[in-house]
């Protein structure tokens, strides 16, 4: 159980009152081990370094010394929280949103695919926070709409993915536009050689917190079936009739895939959403938001769902087509697990795939079985 605390409480913090308000509002009762690692720290303005496993509260260890260390009485942003993806940085505002819900703090998101004088607009003279994916922050300070000298806190979510070779010149521009004198929080799950440069180069004798000794996919069963392509469908629609799922997210390797299949599977009679890299983005927001309300009981995604979102009704994941990497698999699989819920992971595996699986369960030390004819309903 992830909220099993050694014995704190949010009241050990000293925090203002009113943020203390918004979490147990929010329903947190007990910090979990992420955040009791976290939060004393982060809030001496120390640099950190953690790594912790899908699912057991890193937001909130983030969000909540950021939010403490904000100055509500200083007109100017203050906080920058860097995700990778526009559907994270929604996700990531709103949370920081209902936490600081008492406190007067502006929070204010800004990606891109939404009309950059929209940005322009939104970045008011009173923000105190930005929640964004990088290129758009970037272009905002570039043109001095978003002024970060005064951005005394930097939080990369999803690190190892913000350092990737897409985002990592970018990165490094956004930081030169930030004080000397700043903090920099540094979540990931995975912990790339890109991460120890940005470590090296960036990072002042940062705090390491270590929290992933526990297994990734602990709560998550694991199955595969071998099949043919033409026999996929199929195969996914007697997957339909056998489980009892709550929602379910089927993945794809391509955009193609994700449509077709989304309307196969509409064909066979079940409600089905879909979502993918290019949809346009009011479009992704909307089916995202819908999802989570539960409008709709499977959604067909490309990969570009899997880091970090947090949708705590899907028991069931099914790998309509097998991702090609392990970091893909666990992130992809990771969602039905989260914060201590259990999940069914279902791989269909063509004759291509075999060397795949088995090299895939190899990295991440864990074990996918052949599917048994009936699955306990204990299981997920
Ligand atoms: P991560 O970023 O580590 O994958 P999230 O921050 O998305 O995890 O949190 C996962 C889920 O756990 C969310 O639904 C969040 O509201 C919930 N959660 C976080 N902290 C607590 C807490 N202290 N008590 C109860 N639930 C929590
Ligand atoms: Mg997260």
């Amino acid at each position: 159980d992830v909220t099993a605390t050694k014995g704190n409480n949010f009241e050990d913090y000293l925090l203002k009152r009113e943020l203390l308000m918004g979490i147990y509002e929010k329903g947190f009762e007990a910090p979990s081990p992420i955040q009791e690692e976290s939060i004393p720290i982060a809030l001496t303005g120390r640099d950190i370094l953690a790594r912790a496993k899908n699912g057991t509260g890193k937001t909130a260890a983030f969000a909540i010394p950021v939010l403490e260390r904000i100055d509500v009485s200083k007109n100017c942003i203050q906080g920058m929280i860097l995700v990778p993806t526009r559907e994270l940085a929604l996700q990531t505002s709103q949370v920081c949103k209902e936490l600081s819900k008492h406190m007067g703090v502006e929070v204010v998101v800004s990606t891109g695919g939404t009309n950059l004088r929209d940005d322009i607009l939104r970045l008011g003279a009173t923000t105190h926070l930005v929640v964004a994916t990088p290129g758009r922050i970037l272009d905002l300070s570039r043109r001095s709409v978003a002024k970060l000298d005064q951005c005394i806190m930097l939080v990369m979510d999803e690190a190892d993915k913000l350092l990737s070779p897409e985002f990592q010149p970018v990165l490094e521009q956004l930081i030169s536009y930030l004080p000397e004198d700043r903090q920099i929080l540094l979540y990931s799950a995975t912990f790339p050689v890109t991460v120890k440069q940005f470590k090296e180069k960036f990072l002042k004798k940062p705090y390491l917190i270590n929290l992933m000794d526990e297994l990734t996919l602990k709560g998550v069963t694991q199955f595969y079936a071998f099949v043919e392509e033409r026999q996929k469908v199929h195969c996914l629609n007697t997957l339909f009739s056998k489980l009892e799922i709550n929602q379910s997210i089927i993945f794809c390797n391509s955009v193609n895939r994700v449509e077709l299949l989304a309307k196969r599977i509409t064909e066979l009679g079940y409600s089905c959403f879909y979502i993918h890299a290019k949809m346009q983005q009011s479009h992704r927001n909307r089916v995202f938001h819908d999802f989570r309300n539960g409008a709709c009981r499977n959604l067909v995604s490309s990969d570009l769902f899997t880091r970090g979102i947090d949708v705590q009704s899907v028991n069931v994941v099914i790998n309509f087509d097998f991702p090609k990497n392990a970091e893909t698999y666990l992130h992809r699989v990771g969602r039905s697990g989260r914060f201590g819920h259990l999940g069914l992971a279902v791989n269909l595996i063509t004759y291509d795939d075999r060397f795949n699986l088995y090299r895939i369960e190899q990295e991440l030390g864990t074990e996918i079985k052949p599917i048994p004819p009936t699955i306990e309903k204990s299981l997920y």
